[in-house]
């Protein structure tokens, strides 16, 4: 099969392998790497052919998608993975997958689609941490160690990360024990949730170490940020055989596992009788850095049947602004709201659509970056934006947020977290107007046992004086869901990590820990 590379969105020249661009995370010039070539189920069908899972190469998407729908979530994730890390062999890939989607999953079906008041939801919570960035984060590591083997490095790999709360204990859960790296996460030490912060320093693991920093998020962002461009640093830690690599969502290693449960929801639809293979449906992503919708964009790229991406934000609406008016601004007040991983001003990924939407032009992706970075936004042209006809916006308040938790509820007993509600709400206004009598998928981010307050109150003002473990338990009442082993493990789990620094001791605390 034919090799793909990968090029930056910001200049013309270089390309680079996978495993290389992996190993990278971000270009030379600070772009984002994409594709040259946007692999296709044909690719994959050649594939399959190959390999001996099917009789014939050059099959249509169609017979393509029937083959892969006998496929469990496992393969389907390999046949993807495939497509686009060409430079691994398949017996990588297939370690790679296979360390990564296995018990860590309360369920073998990995990633559930359940149909409920009228819609289907795909739920990719069902991973150590509970949230979708288990999916990409699980098998990240293993993608790096398999690329850092391939390309000759031999130094280990030391991920450094701050995080807000959520991030870091999925990269946390991922790199936990892996062989050949090391994981450095700071968060603000009065700046996360409790549960939050207990998931984080009860992480267990002989190479992870979690740092509580005197600062905010910013500041701990900063801190590491300084750290990635500390030459000085950089040498002293090569010397020890220590590289730094981050696993942040522009990464293409965390971009690509996404691609795959689009694919298998999909399947799913059909394999449920929900759908025939070849109709289309409409797909709503809640989003905050546009990762995880643009993996829903390349999966329509390939070929899958989707008809319409639906990018719902909350009250931090940039996106939904950009979408309607062709000007990205984030000079805007920064609001906290009850899905959080969501409060997003620069939504990074949506640098590699720009790149796309301009027709490939890296120069004026280039110009669009440097506009963004120095007065905060920048506008498109109405042709650049006639590109986007694939994709729709929309955008809930606080509000409309907990009275859509309450009303799913209330209709079907199903219990969504509030990052889920967001595009449940936007779904629903969706699917009455412009996207009647297609099937509407949407993408549930969370459990929501991971916001448990939030979600209840959203129920019933009764809950809002109980303690967390406390509302844990009213929700497995409420929901007959059991309280997953993530949440569970957490009112025994013996706190490992009480190392709080001042932000200027940062470099400090990562030199005693390689030490
Ligand atoms: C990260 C996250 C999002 C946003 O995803 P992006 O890829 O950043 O758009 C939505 N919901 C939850 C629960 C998340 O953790």
């Amino acid at each position: 099969m034919a090799e793909i590379l990968y090029r930056s969105t910001r200049s013309e020249n270089e390309e680079f392998s996978p495993s290389s661009a992996l190993l990278k995370g971000l270009a030379p010039d600070g772009g984002l790497f994409v594709p040259t070539v946007m692999p296709t189920f044909a690719d994959i069908a050649a594939n399959m052919a190959a390999e001996g899972l099917t009789d014939g190469a050059g099959e249509s998407t169609a017979k393509t998608l029937e083959n892969l729908t006998k496929l469990g979530y496992k393969d389907v994730a390999y046949q993807v993975l495939r497509v686009f890390l060409t430079d691994y062999t398949a017996e990588e890939i297939r370690d790679c997958v296979e360390k990564a989607y296995d018990s860590k999953f309360d369920t073998p079906e990995i990633a559930p689609v359940v149909s409920k008041d009228g819609k289907y939801y795909l739920e990719l919570f069902h991973g150590a941490t509970i949230a979708f960035k288990d999916m990409a984060l699980s098998i990240l590591p293993h993608l790096m160690t398999a690329a850092a083997r391939k390309n000759g490095v031999k130094d280990e790999i030391v991920i450094l990360t701050a995080t807000s709360g959520d991030t870091g204990k999925a990269a946390l859960a991922g790199f936990a024990d892996v062989p050949g790296t090391k994981i450095i996460v700071f968060y603000p030490k009065h700046g996360v949730s409790p549960v939050q912060e207990k998931q984080m320093v009860t992480q267990r693991g002989e190479n992870v170490k979690v740092v509580g920093i005197e600062g905010n998020f910013d500041d701990a962002q900063n801190g590491v940020k300084a750290m990635f461009s500390d030459r000085m640093l950089e040498a002293l830690l090569a010397d020890k055989g220590y590289r730094f690599s981050s696993a942040n969502s522009i990464n293409i290693g965390r971009l690509v596992p996404q691609i795959a449960y689009y694919i298998w929801a999909y399947l799913r639809l059909a394999a449920s009788g929900a759908i025939c293979i070849g109709d289309e449906i409409n797909v709503t992503v809640p989003t905050g850095n546009f990762g995880n919708i643009l993996a829903g964009y390349y999966a329509k790229r390939m070929g899958l049947p989707i008809r319409t991406l639906v990018c719902a934000s909350n009250e931090n609406k940039v996106l939904y602004d950009f979408f309607g008016s062709g000007t990205y601004n984030k000079n805007r007040e920064f609001k906290l709201t009850s899905s959080p991983s969501m409060d997003i001003l620069i939504s990074s990924n949506l640098e590699r659509l720009i790149f796309e939407s301009v027709g490939s032009g890296a120069k004026r992706c280039d110009e669009l970056m440097t506009a963004l970075k120095g007065g905060g936004k920048y506008t498109l042209t109405p042709a650049e934006m006639s590109r986007f006809s694939c994709f729709a916006s929309g955008w809930t308040d606080e509000e409309g947020t907990a009275r859509e938790i309450e009303r799913v509820y209330k209709n079907s007993g199903y219990i969504i977290d509030t990052h889920t509600a967001v595009a449940s709400a936007v779904a629903k206004e969706y699917a009455a107007g412009e996207g009647a009598g297609i099937p509407m998928l949407v993408v549930s981010t969370a459990s929501p046992y991971k916001f448990t307050r939030s979600v209840l109150t959203s129920i019933d003002a009764k809950y809002a004086d109980m303690e967390d473990f406390a509302l844990a338990d009213e929700l497995s009442a409420l929901s007959g869901v059991p309280v997953p082993p993530a949440i569970e493990s957490l009112r025994t789990a013996p706190v490992l990590h009480d190392t709080v620094c001042g932000v200027s001791n940062m470099r400090d605390a990562v030199l005693e820990f390689l030490n």
